[in-house]
């Protein structure tokens, strides 16, 4: 059995805990070395990328978690989590002192912040997802605007011209998952039950 946590710096992991406690799965929050080391599955939820970017890496946490990845841990990312998962970002946030933001990686894919406009253009949309209908809320949502050839796309919304594959909101890759859009705050638990199937490698 996996012990699962939550990146808890900055975002809204307790609807993650909540989502995971949903299936009977106790995670625990993870903000420190000592409380990374103890898990062996991670959750990067939803947020402000670039925040929780600058937390990771002050808090010292940005190698450790590289390590954990490259060595498999799985890993989850929504949305913010997902910009973080990205190997590569498009438009990264730049400070005004020219710093520009650094992601974790770990998926091969490069990614597009706020792809679908800004706050107040928050949509939900019914998408498939494996074998089942869901309704997935994107807030500011990233895209993978490219992907490669190890990454499946899982999900996809309808892109406003005719590209025939849509745009990519839900890639795995390995034992990595990262979706566009946010499973927590809606009543399904497709994905959260995806990444514990994942863990224990039935997925
Ligand atoms: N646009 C945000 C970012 O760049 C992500 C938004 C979200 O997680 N809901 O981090």
């Amino acid at each position: 059995m996996s012990e699962f946590g939550v990146l808890a710096l900055q975002g809204d992991f307790r609807e993650h805990l909540a989502a995971l406690d949903g299936l009977g799965v106790k995670a625990r929050m993870v903000r420190t070395l000592d409380e990374l080391k103890a898990v062996d599955a991670l959750v990067i939820p939803g947020g402000e990328s670039s925040v929780i970017d600058r937390l990771t890496r002050n808090y010292g946490l940005a190698q450790p978690i590289k390590e954990r990845i490259t060595a498999g841990m799985p890993t989850y990312g929504s949305c913010a989590g997902m910009i973080m998962l990205a190997d590569r970002l498009e438009n990264p946030a730049v400070t005004s002192t020219g710093e520009q933001q650094q992601t974790l990686g770990g998926i091969d894919m490069l990614v597009r912040r706020n792809a679908f406009g800004r706050q107040v253009d928050s949509f939900e949309h019914t998408l498939k997802f494996a074998d089942h209908d869901l309704t997935a809320v994107f807030i500011r949502a990233p895209e993978a605007v490219q992907v490669g050839p190890d990454v499946a796309v899982l999900s996809t919304v309808p892109a406003p011209d005719s590209r025939a594959q849509g745009r990519i909101v839900a890639v795995r890759q390995g034992n990595l998952l990262a979706t566009s859009f946010h499973p927590e705050v809606t009543g399904s638990r497709a994905i959260h039950e995806f990444f514990v199937n994942l863990t224990r490698g039935d997925a």
